[in-house]
């Protein structure tokens, strides 16, 4: 099992997440955050810190968001690892009130 980021986090990047990880499972490109499946340990502790509800448990994922779970795994481990919060990207304020949070 592994925890899964999805939409929600593109464009925002707000890293509340990262700062509650117990491992160095989230990496990043300019756009967003992916968790990679072999380095979570499922403890669930980001989830309720993402602003914009973006991390699932992959057992919880609406169908509409299933492809997310290969994307994380495709993606994680060929980017660097982001262990620090940094500040959201330009905009993130502005697409979190769109995404109704
Ligand atoms: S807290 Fe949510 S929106 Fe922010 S980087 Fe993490 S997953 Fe993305
Ligand atoms: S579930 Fe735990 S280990 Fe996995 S990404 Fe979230 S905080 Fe990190």
């Amino acid at each position: 099992m592994t925890f899964v980021v999805t939409s929600n986090c593109k464009g925002c990047r707000f890293t509340d997440c990262v700062a509650v990880c117990p491992v160095e499972c989230f990496h990043g490109d300019g756009e967003m955050l992916y968790i990679d499946p072999d380095e979570c340990i499922d403890c669930g502790a980001c989830v309720p810190e993402c602003p914009v509800e973006a991390i699932f448990d992959e057992t919880e994922l609406p169908d509409e968001m299933a492809k997310w779970t290969q994307i994380n795994a495709d993606k994680a481990p060929g980017l660097d690892a982001v262990t620090e919060t940094s500040d959201p990207l330009p905009g993130a304020d502005e697409k979190k009130k769109e995404l109704g949070f």
